[in-house]
């Protein structure tokens, strides 16, 4: 037995003490990161992979935004799979699978397409897959069913089309010279390669800062376990070109999830950066690291659905286990995430200073329109759940077989619970929490002087504080409306 004669520290332990700042407006410091060592963000801001907060909804508001959500593995593989590929397709440039339809087909045919998939517009192609022409509402408006496509389309001769290597710019111009929303992409013989719509360039527009990958879509990662088909798991997000795999478990400095980050970069290199964890001391973030992985997620207990610390009387506070992660992190060069705990923009802007290249982020997000699961009205007041993952693993009981959760995890589970269930405010869209968390970050930048969050850690200096200094920081000796 030893003791460590440290003290550890956590978010209200501490102030950052202002510095001399050339920061003028707080509009000019930079907020950009890296979630994993490939994986570049705009925001320091993730979603952690819980079923009360991310599946497609808050991934895609998050990535707009310049963060990033990981999608929770307690569900099957395939509804995984198809919460990732609904990011991926949600501001896709180029779709490459447009829909089509023959040239035979009829108006009618062309109607129900229309409706099932909520498009204004079909590419019409011969048998052979080659485009012939492009039927819009605008053709067969006042057209009886029965009317063949060929008779309204607009054939061929009088389409606009571009190659497979045509930029987003040249689409641009395209769209806008002969002002037209639909711009198919076709090869020297007129196979159809996809589709660029006027429609997806206007998202693209309205949200400059969102995180994308190489073809433009938005970035999204999904989570893992270490048991039972979670290698089959991963290779079907990996296959749904998924950006991150996210080990997600308790103790992540468990000798078996250390193989399982080898295993995973053994098979996909580095077509995916792959993430371990979690971890809470500069051991297990050093291990972590020398068995692959592209970033540290931290935090062992800090969670508000957690009770991993009463429960097991294990845990590091949370800015302790920042600094130490960060202590090897950056030996390596390896992004530290810092999951759990955080309350307030504040909270964030000492996280980042304590270390840490982004957040993850619970309790905060669960609540919003985005979050999974339905609005409850209690006493007038509208809620929505949150749970701890320990929890809701617990309830599942053995009649109940999910594909990577074996025996052993749930019985496990049942016996000694380390999350809760709650309900938390419901609180409209994630956009205004996220908008207020940056703006914390932003000010807080500019009261150390920092340009950009390296500089941020640089200029970083913490004074310990006292229980009285806590009152002092919170609205005091007023009456608040
Ligand atoms: P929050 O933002 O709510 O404070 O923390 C969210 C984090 O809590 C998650 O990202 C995850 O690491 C952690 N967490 C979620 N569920 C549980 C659980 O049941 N037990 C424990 N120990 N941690 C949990």
């Amino acid at each position: 037995m030893k003791i460590d004669g440290e003290v550890g520290i956590t978010f209200d332990d501490v102030l950052l003490k202002p510095k001399r700042s050339r920061v003028k407006s707080r509009k000019e410091v930079d907020t950009s990161t890296f979630f994993s060592r490939r994986i570049k963000l705009n925001i320091p801001v993730v979603s952690s992979p819980m079923d009360t907060v991310t599946e497609h909804s808050m991934a895609i508001a998050l990535a707009r935004l310049g963060g990033l959500g990981v999608i929770h593995r307690f569900t099957s593989i395939e509804k995984q799979v198809e919460e990732v590929r609904k990011v991926k397709r949600a501001e896709n440039i180029i779709i490459s699978d447009p829909y089509k339809i023959t040239k035979d087909a009829t108006v009618k045919e062309v109607r129900k397409l229309f409706e099932e998939k909520g498009v204004s517009g079909l590419l019409v192609v011969d048998n052979g897959n080659k485009l012939v022409g492009i039927v819009t509402t605008r053709d067969i408006l006042f057209q009886p069913d029965d009317r063949p496509v060929k008779e309204v389309m607009t054939p061929k001769e009088r389409l606009i089309v571009a190659s497979p290597d045509v930029d987003i710019e040249d689409a641009k111009k395209l769209l806008w010279r002969y002002r037209i929303e639909k711009l198919p992409i076709v090869d020297g013989e007129w196979r159809v390669r996809g589709l660029i719509t006027a429609a997806d360039i206007i998202k693209k527009i309205r949200y400059p800062r969102a995180a994308r990958d190489r073809k433009g879509r938005l970035l999204v990662a999904a989570a893992i376990g270490i048991k039972g088909d979670y290698m089959e798991r991963a290779e079907k997000l990996y296959e749904a070109e998924v950006d991150a795999l996210v080990i997600d478990i308790a103790h992540g400095h468990m000798e078996r999830a250390l193989e399982v980050i080898k295993e995973l970069k053994d098979s996909f290199g580095d077509d995916v950066d792959v993430i371990g964890g979690n971890i809470a001391t500069y051991e297990g973030a050093k291990d972590v690291i020398k068995y692959g992985s592209d970033a540290v997620r931290v935090g062992i207990g800090p969670g508000s659905a957690c009770t991993t610390r009463i429960v097991a009387g294990v845990g590091v506070p949370q800015l302790t286990a920042i600094m130490e992660a960060y202590k090897a992190a950056r030996e390596y060069n390896v992004p530290v995430i810092a999951d759990g705990g955080i309350r307030n923009p504040g909270d964030v802007v000492k996280a980042l200073a304590a270390g840490a290249s982004t957040v993850m982020i619970g309790r905060l997000f669960a609540g919003t329109d985005e979050a999974p699961g339905p609005v409850i009205l209690r006493n007038g007041k509208r809620y929505k759940m949150y749970r701890g993952m320990a929890s809701f693993v617990a309830r599942l009981g053995k009649e109940i077989r999910m594909s990577d959760i074996d025996e052993s995890e749930v019985s496990e589970y049942s016996y000694t619970t380390e999350g809760v269930e709650a309900f938390v405010e419901y609180k409209g869209s994630v956009e205004d929490i996220v908008k207020r968390l940056v703006a914390g970050v932003r000010a807080g930048m500019s009261y150390l002087g920092a340009f950009d969050i390296d500089e941020l850690r640089l200029n970083a200096e913490f004074i310990r504080i006292t229980n009285a200094s806590v009152k002092e920081s919170y609205p005091h000796d007023i009456l608040l409306w």
